[in-house]
């Protein structure tokens, strides 16, 4: 009986030392982790092509014949092996830049080669570039005139359904597979070829249909195709329609577990954590709403307001993504949720990333509130000593309403007398797995220190105009009710996975009276035009940011590009006074710089992306963008939302070089196209792929898809996720036999799943 848990090295072909290599370089450790080590692409080598018959065009295509000649020529970076290719009804040039030394050994000329590989036209003639070559005795076993492959072709007869094509062998499509390797592979012989015969060992071993891992009921209501079937079909296809049903059903696997985790996590979490209820909407919150609003509100920020007090009411703890494009107004709809907390009797804290953005915060806070009689104080890294002191006594004693600070905020030994609201601001960099740690410290530390179900009320609290508020009775902890706030648009498939355990508001409408930022592209070489529209603002009076990109603080020619672009702007604007942020300078300075030209005292501000999130500078009407191809649009519709942020109309410049790649082209275009963030973000998707995306990086889990694509996915992970909703409610005991595979297999894999498991 064959057992996914034994050790990759018992395998045919493997032993220890390719155990070792298979392990640290892919992470296949046992014959389990083999079969799910799952081919990139396959090609259709079933059919061999006459060159008269080919052309540049032609994707890969398999050739039959010998090499005539063979020489080496040119010099130095140039030299290379041109082979002529002959099949007798035409040849073809095979050409090769590297490796020369072991091509001159190992390809002989008047020696029958099976060669494959990619045509192209150069020079008008016809070439295939580093072509892969195999004699004909190592011919493929899987080609229809080879042997009967070596895997369970029974199996796949079987689920073939009747009078289908004829299989493997038999004249049907014979795709072969390719598996992704590592250098160190290769160089151990370790090659995509020789994992496919491994693979057809192993499958040699398995005499046994493999367990079905979904209830059946799922399978036959989203016609999937067996397990078994599917995961014999992801490697040896027998023709493109099973490849695709296999990789149908194996994606849905995939994105059905990662959903019935994350619904089963939020659903544990519901039920298990209480929640403050705040019934009262009260002074603090009308006497700002009608006395101290500068503005009324979007209908956008009204339905949202609406949709946390709701929530905050509802008896349950609030887990809530508020999503809102730069600009949009969230800090105000997160100031208004925390006085709806303060009328009923709790204290709020509100977390931003970076000291500079707490301490816009705080002002922004502290000026909408005006005169109202609240306390709002700050509590950063660099708050030290007696005030720090002062501040985390009038936390605990009550006198503090709300809290602006960074992380600072939920190190130990910050406790507060009644906290009822947490908000976390710009976010986007925390995955399911960082924010589930955050809220175990806030069970923890951000705990009420004191009363619980109106016992201990301490003296002097509620403050004497404000409501007491109700918390749920019953057992279990209570946390405070959390709001993420988030610009980064993230597009629908990848925050149902990200943050598919919270609830979303999203604001889609823009205070009135924007201007729509104007996107301009421009080459490096044009500096002189990039001037001109900057001295254009400048001489309006307005302020200019130019920012540098900065992947590695440590990378030293970054720095460099910087300071020569900020010698370059001192000299070609002589006029106005330049200030500069980078990585490399010291908090304090940073901020003396940050704060000279957030008050106008400087009109141009040379920097790398410490400005990317957050700061608030109406008078800027122009972000000049250095490099532009090096960021990723996401970051670039977040750089750009720092300008357009008064009445006057703005300006985005992006700057690249003159040579860039038709994708980055095609990125750029979309920047001076869209000023939509959601539109921006699906394109970004579409390009690069969710492991790209930012805001995903750290969360683990779209890494970890093995054969999902959460781009190009989206109908099956709606499928997956529904069913997985099904599931929940169906069996909310976890206890009906039916569908013990799945919760079985759900504890299985979060066992062996490290991110999986850091969720709960
Ligand atoms: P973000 O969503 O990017 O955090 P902010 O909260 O910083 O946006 O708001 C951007 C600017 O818009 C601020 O200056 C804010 O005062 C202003 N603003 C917010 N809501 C409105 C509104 N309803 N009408 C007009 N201006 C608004
Ligand atoms: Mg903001």
């Amino acid at each position: 009986m064959f057992q996914p848990s034994t050790d990759i090295k018992y395998l045919q072909g493997v032993g220890p030392a390719r155990a070792e290599l298979l392990g640290k370089e892919i992470g296949i450790k046992t014959m389990g982790d083999m079969l799910c080590y799952y081919p990139y692409r396959y090609v259709d080598r079933s059919t061999i092509y006459r060159i008269c018959d080919i052309d540049g065009n032609m994707p890969y295509v398999q050739l039959c014949g010998q090499i005539t000649q063979m020489e080496e020529i040119g010099e130095g970076h140039h030299k290379r092996i041109v082979g002529r290719f002959s099949d007798g009804t035409g040849w073809i040039e095979l050409v090769w830049f590297q490796g020369l030394k072991f091509v001159s050994k190992a390809y002989k000329v008047r020696t029958p080669y099976l060669i494959f590989g990619k045509p192209t036209v150069f020079n008008s003639r016809l070439q295939i570039n580093h072509p892969e070559i195999e004699t004909m005795e190592n011919a493929d076993p899987l080609r229809p005139d080879g042997h009967l492959p070596l895997y369970g072709e029974d199996a796949i007869q079987q689920a073939l359904p009747p009078h289908r094509g004829g299989g493997v062998g038999r004249g049907s499509a014979s795709f072969r597979p390719y598996y992704h390797t590592t250098d160190r592979m290769k160089k151990q012989f370790l090659a995509s070829a020789t994992i496919a015969k491994l693979m057809a060992n192993l499958f040699n071993l398995i005499n046994e249909t493999l367990p079905e891992t979904l209830p059946e009921s799922i399978i036959n209501e989203y016609h999937l195709m067996a397990y078994d079937t599917a995961i014999r079909q992801i490697h040896f296809p027998t023709t493109t329609d099973n490849l695709r049903r296999a990789q149908a059903r194996l994606k849905f696997d995939e994105l059905f577990y990662i959903q019935l985790n994350i619904l089963r996590y939020a659903k544990n979490r519901r039920e298990n954590t209480n929640g403050y209820i705040f019934n009262t909407v009260g002074e603090a919150f009308n006497t700002f709403y009608y006395h101290h609003l500068p503005f009324e509100l979007t209908a956008a920020q009204k339905r949202v307001v609406k949709e946390i007090r709701e929530d905050m009411r509802a008896g349950r703890q609030m887990n809530r993504l508020l999503q809102g494009d730069v600009g949009s107004g969230k800090t105000l709809v997160a100031l208004l949720c925390s006085l709806i907390a303060i009328d009923n009797g709790y204290q709020t804290v509100i977390m931003a990333p970076t000291e500079i953005l707490a301490e816009q915060h705080l002002e922004t806070i502290r000026n909408f509130l005006g005169d109202m009689p609240l306390r709002v104080e700050l509590l950063t890294g660099s708050v030290k000593g007696k005030r720090r002191r002062e501040i985390l006594q009038s936390l605990l004693d009550g006198t503090t309403h709300i809290l602006v600070g960074t992380h600072a905020v939920i190190e130990d030994g910050v406790q507060f007398q009644r906290l009822g609201f947490a908000v976390i601001d710009e976010q986007h960099r925390f995955g399911v797995a960082q924010r589930a740690k955050l809220w175990k410290k806030n069970e923890q530390t951000l705990s009420p220190a004191l009363p619980r179900n109106g016992e201990g009320e301490p003296a002097g609290w509620p403050p004497p105009h404000y409501g007491g508020g109700a918390r749920k009775g019953g057992e279990g902890p209570v946390s405070p009710h959390i709001l993420v706030m988030t610009a980064t648009p993230i597009p629908r498939t990848l925050a149902m996975t990200l943050y598919g355990d919270l609830d979303v508001s999203i604001i889609d409408e823009l205070p009135p009276g924007r201007k729509p930022i104007k996107t301009i592209h421009q080459f490096l070489s044009h500096l002189d035009r990039i001037h001109a529209s900057m001295r254009r603002e400048l001489q309006l009076g307005h302020q200019v940011y130019v920012v540098y990109p900065l992947i590695q603080e440590t990378e030293k020619l970054d720095l460099q590009d910087l300071e020569k672009g900020y010698a370059d702007i001192c000299d070609a604007f002589p006029e106005y006074k330049v200030s500069r942020v980078h990585g490399k300078l010291k908090p304090a300075e940073k901020d003396r710089e940050m704060e000279a030209f957030a008050s106008g005292k400087t009109q141009i501000l040379v920097a790398t992306t410490v400005i990317e999130v957050g700061v608030n500078v109406p008078n800027a009407s122009v972000m000049v963008i250095m490099n532009a191809e090096r960021f990723g649009l996401s970051q670039l519709h977040q750089l750009r939302g720092r300008v357009g942020r008064g009445a006057e109309q703005s300006f985005c410049v992006l700057v690249t070089n003159y040579k860039i790649s038709d994708t980055t082209r095609r990125r750029i275009q979309i920047m001076v196209d869209s000023t939509d963030g959601f539109e921006i973000a699906e394109e970004d998707l579409k390009l690069r792929g969710p492991g790209d995306l930012e805001g995903t990086q750290q969360s683990g889990i779209a890494f970890d898809l093995k054969i999902a694509n959460l781009a190009r996915d989206g109908q099956i992970l709606t499928y997956a996720r529904a069913a997985a909703q099904r599931l929940l409610d169906n069996d909310p005991e976890e206890n009906l036999p039916q569908y013990q595979i799945a919760w079985q297999r759900l504890n299985a894999l979060r066992e062996t799943n490290v991110n999986w498991g850091a969720i709960s």
